[in-house]
């Protein structure tokens, strides 16, 4: 059943009022229609309460219907306004859809067929005018509210970026609290090292057992501390971008053979085999031998540090003319394939809990890494728990010189 549509009727001439009645009813509207003879009461009605559609004469006593849609449109009534004009009128219907008439209709015209066809079309259109106004202020709203969160983003964006200026210059600090307080601690650390190797010359034997003991045990771990010491410095200076190549003509076996000699005593101290196996075509290469020496002792105390039983093995060949490999590989105890990326970061270590049997800083292979980047080359691991682990490291034969190093230096893993 349709619902009962509420009509206002403007007209001075009581017949016209109920011409324009009727012919809605005859129509087959259910209506209610409210009736007023000019525009003050008009304007005071629609203001009471809301109607369907207003069918307005043009000319009313107090003044014209033209005035009328403008004044209504001008206080915000929405509503279908239908003007019903008298003959030689139409032209003003341009003027009145202009300010806001939703149809016009010739008087002499009307029928309920035309009232009839005449109120629908004004109420879909004004259904639509609604629609779209609504749709006009969603889109209005969605936009504010765009415009508010970008806003906030760019706050957000700004004080991200204020806090990455923080985090940079807090890191710098950092890098160089590192960099100071090794560097200060290791001048009386050297001293300790150096009057304890004194102490124990051959030479001098006017201590005792004991006390020599004491002393070896004070060397032993200043020496420690120092590796340590060393290490800090090393990646702060990574950090900081201040680890320099200083690459020279090597000869690649003197350089193995001298760096796993110094690490035997190392591995008999677990009862470890300690093999070097070198496959060079071509024996010299071009590279840091200190820096070469640091990658090497890198991975060969981890290999010992973490196998208690078996073998550690170096080995070391030439894939092609341009390319050196170096492969350190043990009996440990394995790193889980989860680990693999983990263990190149720095102070990163597999087992983080206080109470881990194996020594160190977490810095060794995050350094190692660098400096085989820096060497632009590459460093692999593989290795299956409880077995053992092999790190795979391949050079260029010949490395960049230093400006070129430095400018390839990525930052840590
Ligand atoms: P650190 O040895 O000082 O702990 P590293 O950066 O050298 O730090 O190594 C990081 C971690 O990688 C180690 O703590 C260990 O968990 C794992 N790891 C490195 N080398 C080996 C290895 N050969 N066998 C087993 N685990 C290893």
């Amino acid at each position: 059943m349709e619902a009962t549509l509420r009509i206002l009727v403007i007209d001075d001439d009581e017949v016209d009022r109920m011409t324009v009645r009727r012919s809605l009813i005859k129509a087959g509207f259910r209506l209610q229609v409210v009736e007023v003879e000019n525009c003050t009461e008009a304007i005071v009605t629609l203001q009471e309460s809301p109607f369907d559609c207003v069918f307005l004469d043009y000319r009313l006593p107090d003044q014209d219907g033209l005035l009328l849609v403008q004044q209504v449109r001008q206080i915000g009534i929405r509503v279908p306004l239908v003007v019903l004009t008298g003959q030689g009128d139409e032209e003003i219907a341009v003027d009145l859809m202009k300010a806001g008439a939703t149809d016009y209709l010739v008087k002499s015209r009307i029928s309920s067929d035309s009232l009839a066809r005449v109120l629908r079309n004004a109420m879909r259109v004004y259904q639509a005018e609604m629609e779209a106004a609504l749709a006009n202020q969603r889109l209005r709203e969605s936009n504010e509210l765009l415009i508010h969160k970008n806003q906030e983003l760019e706050i957000q964006r700004q004080q991200i970026q204020i806090q990455n200026i923080k985090l940079v210059e807090a890191s710098r600090l950092k890098s160089q609290f590192l960099a100071t307080m090794s560097h200060e601690l290791r001048t009386p650390l050297n001293a300790i090292i150096g009057f304890s190797q004194l102490l124990l010359r051959p030479g001098k034997r006017t201590l005792l057992p004991q006390q020599q003991d004491m002393i070896q045990r004070i060397l032993n771990n200043g020496q420690q501390l120092l590796a340590l010491l060393n290490e800090i410095l090393d990646f702060s200076r990574v950090e900081a971008g201040r680890l320099d190549l200083r690459p020279d003509t090597i000869v690649l076996s003197d350089v193995v053979n001298a760096t796993v000699n110094e690490m035997r005593s190392l591995a008999d101290e677990k009862q470890l085999e300690l093999a070097v196996q070198i496959n060079l075509r071509r024996p010299r290469a071009f590279n840091d031998p200190n820096r070469l020496r640091q990658v090497l002792i890198n991975l060969l105390a981890n290999a010992i540090k973490f196998t208690d039983a078996g073998r550690v093995s170096v080995s070391v060949s030439d894939p092609s003319d341009n390319m050196v490999q170096i492969v350190v590989q043990d009996t440990g105890i394995g790193i889980a394939p989860e680990d693999f990326d983990h263990i190149f970061e720095a102070f990163r270590q597999v087992d983080q809990s206080r109470s881990r049997k194996h020594p160190g800083t977490g810095l060794g292979l995050a350094i190692t890494d660098s400096l085989v980047r820096m060497m632009q080359g590459s460093i692999q691991v593989d290795s299956t728990l409880g077995q053992g682990s092999t790190f795979i490291v391949q050079l260029p034969r010949a490395v960049p010189l230093p400006e070129e190093a430095t400018a390839s230096l990525l930052p840590l893993r």
